[in-house]
Parts: C-alpha cells; structure tokens; sequence
C-alpha cells in the first residue's frame, strides 16, 4: 500500500480563518477595493484577452509596468503568481542537498515551512526580546555557521519592525550567503533596497501586490535581482506561472501611481491611528506591550490575547492571534476605530 513520506504525512492544508466577518483586520490586505475607474480599464483589457491562449511566460507588460513604478531595471524583474510562489521557487531552486538557510524568529512563517519541503537544513536566528534585529550578531553567525541562504522580511511580518537601508546593505554585503529580502510592506515604508539591486551579486528582493496595491486575489508577487540571478530564477520557474488576467491587471495598476501613493498615505495615517490608539490602551492597562510599526499593521503583547481575539470575533471583527501576541491590520478608518472601541470596552467589561 502506498504511504506519503515522513516530511508530508503529518501536514495538512494551510486554513485561513472561516467564517463571515464585518471587519477583517487579520491578513494585512489592503481595506479597500478596486475603484470603479481602474475596474472599467480591467473590464475593457478583459476583451483583448486570448483566453485560449497561453499567457506571456516572461510576463513583459506587468514586468515593464511594475519596473517604471518602482524605477528598476525590467531585466532584473521576474514575475510570480504571489510571492509565496517565489519563496518555495527560489528555496528549492537555489539550495542544494545538504546546504543550511537561515531564518529569524519570529517572522513569516511559510519560509521555514517550504524549507522542510526542500528537504534542506532550516537555522534560526532568534530576534532580541525587543524584536530588534541584531545585524552584527546575524553577520557573525552568518560567516561562523557557513550559512547558505538567509531570507527574512523587511519590515516584518509579524512584528512591524524593520531593519534600515543602511544595516540590510551591511548584512548584504559582509556575507557570501545569497541573501533574500522579503520587502513585502516596503510600500509602507522609505528603506528599501531595491536601487541597489545592481551592486550584488547575492541578493534578491521580493515584492508583492497583495497589500498596498490591493490585489491579493489576483497572486502577484515579484522577485528583483541582478541578471544573472534573474535569468536563473527565470529559468527554473514554471513557464505560465502568472495568469492573462493578473498580467493584465497588474500592468495596468502600476500606471496609477498617484491613486497608489494616496492609498498608501491613507494606509500609514491610519496605521498611525491604530498604534497611537493602541498605546493609548496600554497606558491604562497592566502588561501590555505595542510595538511601533513600519508596516501596515500593528504587533501587540498583552496578558489576555486569546480571550481578546474571541471577544472581538463575536463583535464580527478578526485579527490575527499569534499566542501571546496579536497582530491587528490597519484597515479603514471606520474599521480601526471599531476595533479601538471594541478592545476599550473589553478591557471595561473585564474589570
Ligand atoms: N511575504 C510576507 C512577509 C508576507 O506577509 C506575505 C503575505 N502574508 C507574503 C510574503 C505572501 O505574499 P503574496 O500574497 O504575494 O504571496
């Protein structure tokens, strides 16, 4: 009889909360959809599509439009059906039998689970109790352990710190490792290092459009790196990996960049809110800890988090509960007010 192998036998299907809910604040997406303009130019695109075609394997529209977005070089860009498609790709493209990568904690966990598909050897390089990144220490153990490959994000999920321009250049180039930088919610923020992608010959930097662009249905992620990198990952991806339809749209949602910054200003201002609020909370209560953000989220400590995540699911409102810890997406802001009023009375209620 045929049995799965020891490293797929115990797993089961990734399950994202179920149920309906007025209020989701636990997937970092975007809090809004698209607007009717940007719908009305998919809907007309919609009619040049050969859907009995197979799509343009190499993406060069979407590729062309996300690269004067950004200001990168299109060579240097490949394209993906959501970053999470990457990730897996390039861990089992880029490690052999035998090699080690390196991932920090905590952080985004599906980088350690492709690892034990891969089959290969998974470190840990534990973040200090601030949840800071100690890049010298990380270097040091880097160069010491012979790491191969180290991938981590920038800003974090789930912590919503980050690691500045100036200390990831370091790490990048103190190390002979290929280093991955997962800039995912570098929407959010001023420090990536996307200009710099030509000076290394070990670095990629992966993209997504599932958050400030809004698009996380439509699985469109994007892995920038030098040529030679690029051509590699080029090579051992799928070759129909990114559908006509999310081609199509992404290349016409990277031509709204004023309608994608002030998304992205509304996003961070009520991030702001949501932080400021939460801190706010925290002054009255005992034991808990908000962690300043550069995300789009925010990461907070507290002595009740489980009983807080049930409470507010039968308000309708979801956030992401992580243990000790909850993680709240910055949604409108109707929707962080909502869970501020909510967390308040809570914290009122059980008194
Ligand atoms: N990287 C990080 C750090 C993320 O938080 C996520 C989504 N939660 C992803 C990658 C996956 O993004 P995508 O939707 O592009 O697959």
């Amino acid at each position: 009889m045929y049995q799965l192998n020891d490293k797929i036998k115990n797993l089961v299907p990734y399950e994202p909360i179920s149920g309906t809910y007025a209020i989701r604040l636990d997937a970092n997406e975007c809090p809004d959809n698209l607007p009717d303009d940007i719908r009305s130019q998919l809907k007309e695109r919609l009619d040049d599509i050969a859907f009995n075609r197979y799509p343009d394997p190499l993406a060069e529209r979407l590729v062309h439009s996300f690269a004067e977005y950004y200001g990168v070089n299109p060579a240097f860009v490949t394209a993906g059906n959501g970053s999470d498609e990457l990730i897996f790709l390039i861990e089992s493209a880029f490690l052999q039998k035998g090699d080690t990568m390196l991932v920090v904690a905590p952080d985004f966990s599906m980088y350690n689970f492709y690892s034990s598909i891969c089959e290969v050897k998974c470190a840990t390089f534990q973040k200090g109790a601030d949840l800071e990144i100690d890049v010298d220490a990380m270097i040091d153990y880097i160069n010491r352990e012979k790491i191969d490959m180290v991938i981590f994000s920038n800003p974090c999920n789930p912590t919503g710190k980050g690691i500045s321009r100036a200390e990831a250049e370091k790490l990048v180039s103190s190390v002979d490792a290929l280093v991955i930088l997962d800039e995912a919610y570098m929407d959010f923020w001023t420090e990536s290092l996307l200009d710099k992608i030509e000076d290394y010959s070990n670095l990629i930097i992966f993209r997504t459009a599932s958050k400030l662009v809004g698009s996380a249905a439509l699985r469109l992620g994007f892995a920038v790196a030098n040529p030679t990198i690029a051509r590699a990952i080029q090579a051992v991806k799928s070759p129909y990996n990114v559908n006509s339809l999310s081609q199509a749209f992404g290349e016409i949602i990277y031509q709204h960049k004023e309608y994608l910054q002030n998304r992205q200003k509304t996003i961070v201002r009520n991030k702001e809110i949501l932080y400021n609020g939460l801190v706010k909370l925290s002054d009255t209560q005992q034991g808990i800890t908000v962690f300043s953000s550069v995300a789009n989220f925010v990461f907070m400590k507290t002595p009740c988090s489980k009983e807080i995540w049930e409470y507010l699911k039968g308000k309708s409102i979801v956030v992401r509960l992580m243990g000790a810890y909850l993680r709240i997406t910055a949604g409108t802001e109707a929707e962080v007010a909502a869970v501020l009023a909510a967390l308040n009375e809570f914290f009122e209620v059980s008194e």
